[in-house]
């Protein structure tokens, strides 16, 4: 016999197996056969010639049925019939074929062969019945010898037995693909293993008696080999390891599996499961049955399945780890932090949210290395776990820590007692600050993780005003962030809905009175029609980052209004204020430049104002800057000049052509005019030219005259005013 026909023969015992558990009580496995013919002696006759035959190993049991309405019943009611002897001409001429049809179509039953059997060779059936009805074959009684009626039964007992096999198979593959769509939701690694255990018993139709167990390091680092999942009578073992095991047969097989990495199917079901993490997986299963083709063939596709499941599991795990796990410190991140404030909690007591910024870490970074700044990281988190052990922290970025625990644990003091004492990086002492923002966790229920944005609010108020301190967060300051939050929103909109626009400050010869030139000054007028002043909303655009797009648009629409007034005979003037974040920008000259040259305007008629507190803090980059806006040809001011406490030798190195006075010198004139005095002579030192800012009086226009300042502006001449009066002004000039 063949090897092929052995498996089959494997095959037909399960066939079998499963066809005598429904069936019959019968302990000997055979072939049923149904005769169904309205003529008894017919019967007799089958009886006879099919006596003691044995077909493909197996003796036959015959049954007997005499009308198309009794072998319904009989099919209804019996299984495992495997081949029917049907005749055509009963109670009706044509009851045979039209129980066929119910055999097919009403009663479901695919896999019955059917063999048709008439008295007279005139009752044929068409060829195509005979296909549509998967008829076997078509017979005369007479030509029915024992002989043949041996051969047909035989052929067709040999299709019956396929067609079981290929159905036998499919239901099994189906259940595979059943248990792998079961599997696949499934994301910890021990709920899936218990899971697959459960699915390989199902498959081979026995209890779930089996555990599974994870190579060495599979898990984490330093586990060995690991029971991750068990059921049945091995429930007890979960999490146990391996060298635990009392067996030691499951034991060997199990170490065996996993060294060799190969499944075995012999003496209990050893299933290896390699992943691609390069460490593999081993279950073993129960079993006291041998395993049949079918079985073998199943777990070999359910264990590549299982296997590429186990992948899943593991890349699930790892991006899971990725999405909460700071890989630096491998403490929780910010989405963990998040989700942490988020989820309910059994103890009620109440509890503080710090969040720990640490004081100048990027200047450390920068100072000595990422390495170094790493290492500081390391030791601010070893010592933040060691203060508050039963915390929850978190990094929630490059230099921000978090901890949620009970307020009499996380106190502003505790924190800033940690910092008291040196860290000690790369064996060296090393002094390191923090400033911090506390909130308490009460729970504000629709918006939990509403609760870190307060402590962000708390701890930039920290930075700011408090640093190396702390600050716990208050309603008031609540308030105040959202206020910023509101108007950062609609000067997003404003900006897009052309809301922004500029105005004008014409300014004076102080001694002839002439219109000099004219200061660009930025407006903004809300949905309410009110308009925002520029030294709200500046500051916060600046803050957040759109103070380069307003900036840039500011210049451009001040140049296209520029020329508007060129081209109307007006060659004055215009100076524009400018933002340290627009000097910042590496491409702010090529937009100065553009500006310039697609409006047409001479750069001789812009002046740039920047403020002395920009160019003390960048002095660097903001004098090479300046250099290439004054070597394009435009000018550069001073602004509010006297309230930054810029050195002298600043404003020398400044590639500055004007100081302006700042309002608040040219208010104070009244009762003290030595700075504004001091400020010209400063200027004219200097070789530079001088303006007055915010000249409301007479007394003050006098006195700057008489101090020798050329140039002022000032409510006393004009407010700024839109450009339509602007250029009426000029006109009538
Ligand atoms: P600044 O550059 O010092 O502008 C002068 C400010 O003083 C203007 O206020 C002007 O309206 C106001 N002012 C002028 N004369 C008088 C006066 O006689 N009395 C009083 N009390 N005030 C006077 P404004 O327009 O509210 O601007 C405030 C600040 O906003 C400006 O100060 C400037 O720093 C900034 N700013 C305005 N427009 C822009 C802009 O387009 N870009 C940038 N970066 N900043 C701008
Ligand atoms: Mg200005
Ligand atoms: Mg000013």
């Amino acid at each position: 016999m063949t090897t092929e026909a052995n498996s089959q023969d494997d095959l037909l015992t399960i066939i079998d197996d499963t066809i005598e558990l429904e069936t019959t009580s019968k302990q000997q496995p055979c072939w049923r056969i149904l005769v169904v013919d309205d003529d008894k002696d017919v019967h007799v006759a089958t009886n006879l010639t099919l006596n003691d035959l044995i077909i493909e190993e197996r003796p036959l049991d015959v049954l007997h049925a005499y009308s198309a309405k009794e072998a319904e019943e009989i099919l209804q009611q019996e299984e495992g019939i495997s081949v029917i002897l049907l005749d055509v001409v009963m109670e009706t001429d044509n009851a045979g074929l039209e129980l066929v049809d119910i055999i097919r179509n009403k009663l479901n039953l695919t896999s019955i062969r059917i063999v048709l059997r008439t008295g007279q060779p005139g009752y044929a059936p068409e060829m195509d019945t005979i296909q549509q009805f998967d008829i076997n074959d078509y017979r005369t009684k007479s030509e029915l010898t024992r002989i043949r009626l041996f051969t047909i039964l035989t052929s067709t007992i040999r299709a019956y037995k396929q067609i079981r096999q290929q159905l036998v198979m499919r239901q099994g593959l189906e259940n595979v693909v059943k248990a792998s769509t079961k599997l696949a939701n499934i994301h910890g690694m021990r709920l899936f293993a218990e899971g697959a255990v459960k699915q390989i018993s199902a498959l081979i139709h026995i209890e779930p008696d089996g555990l599974i167990c994870a190579q060495a390091g599979m898990l984490d680092d330093n586990s060995g080999a690991q029971v991750i999942a068990a059921s049945g009578r091995y429930r007890g073992l979960v999490q146990s390891p391996l060298e635990s095991i009392e067996s030691d047969k499951i034991k060997h097989k199990l170490r065996t599996c996993l060294q060799q990495k190969k499944s075995s199917l012999d003496d209990g079901l050893t299933l290896y499961f390699s992943t691609e993490h390069g460490r593999g997986l081993a279950a073993y299963v129960d079993i006291n049955r041998e395993l049949d083709h079918t079985d073998r063939h199943l777990l070999e596709v359910f264990c590549a399945n299982l296997s590429v499941g186990f992948d899943n599991v593991l890349l699930y795990n790892k991006l899971e780890e990725q999405a909460f796990l700071d890989p630096l410190l491998k403490v929780p991140n910010l989405n963990s932090l998040l989700e942490y404030l988020c989820s309910p909690k059994e103890h009620e007591d109440p509890a503080n949210l710090a969040l720990i910024d640490l004081d100048d870490f990027s200047s450390i970074n920068d100072s000595f290395g990422h390495q170094f700044g790493d290492g500081v990281l390391k030791e601010v988190i070893d010592r933040l776990i060691t203060t508050f052990p039963q915390c929850f922290i978190a990094r929630v970025s490059s230099d921000v820590f978090a901890i949620i625990g009970p307020q009499q644990d996380v106190t502003s003091g505790r924190i800033i007692d940690l910092f008291e004492k040196d860290f000690i990086v790369d064996e060296q002492p090393f002094k390191i600050c923090a400033s911090i923002g506390l909130v308490e966790l009460v729970e504000r229920a629709s918006e939990l993780t509403g609760l870190f944005k307060d402590a962000q609010v708390a701890l930039k108020q920290a930075k700011t005003h408090r640093r190396g301190g702390a600050v716990t967060f208050s309603q008031d300051m609540g308030q105040c962030a959202r206020d910023r939050m509101h108007l950062l929103t609609q000067l997003r909109l404003a900006l897009t809905k052309n809301a922004l626009f500029m105005m004008y400050q014409p300014k004076y010869n102080l001694e002839t009175g002439e219109v000099t030139g004219m200061e660009a000054l930025l407006r903004w007028k809300n949905d309410d029609g009110q308009f925002v002043p520029p030294d709200r909303f500046i500051p916060l655009a600046e803050q957040c980052g759109m103070m380069v797009t307003i900036g840039a648009f500011v210049i451009q629409r001040s140049c296209e209004e520029l020329h508007s007034l060129n081209q109307s005979g007006h060659n004055i003037c215009m100076a524009i204020n400018i933002s340290p974040a627009q000097l910042e920008d590496s491409g702010f000259v090529s937009l100065l430049r553009y500006a310039i040259e697609s409006t047409g305007i001479s750069p001789h008629q812009l002046e740039l104002e920047i403020t002395e507190t920009m160019a003390a803090n960048n002095l660097e980059h903001i004098c090479k800057v300046l250099k290439e806006v004054r070597d394009l040809g435009c000018k550069v001011a001073i602004d509010d000049f006297g309230t930054g406490f810029s050195s002298l030798s600043v404003l020398h190195k400044l590639p500055a052509t004007r100081l302006k006075i700042d309002r608040a010198f040219v208010d104070a004139m009244e009762d003290d005019d030595s700075i504004a005095k001091m400020i010209v002579n400063l200027g004219q030192t200097l070789g530079l030219e001088v303006t007055a800012e915010g000249i409301e009086t007479d007394a003050q226009l006098e006195k700057l005259r008489g101090f020798g300042c050329e140039e002022g502006q000032g409510w006393l001449f004009a407010k700024a005013m839109p450009f339509d009066e602007l250029s009426e002004l000029l006109a009538s000039k």
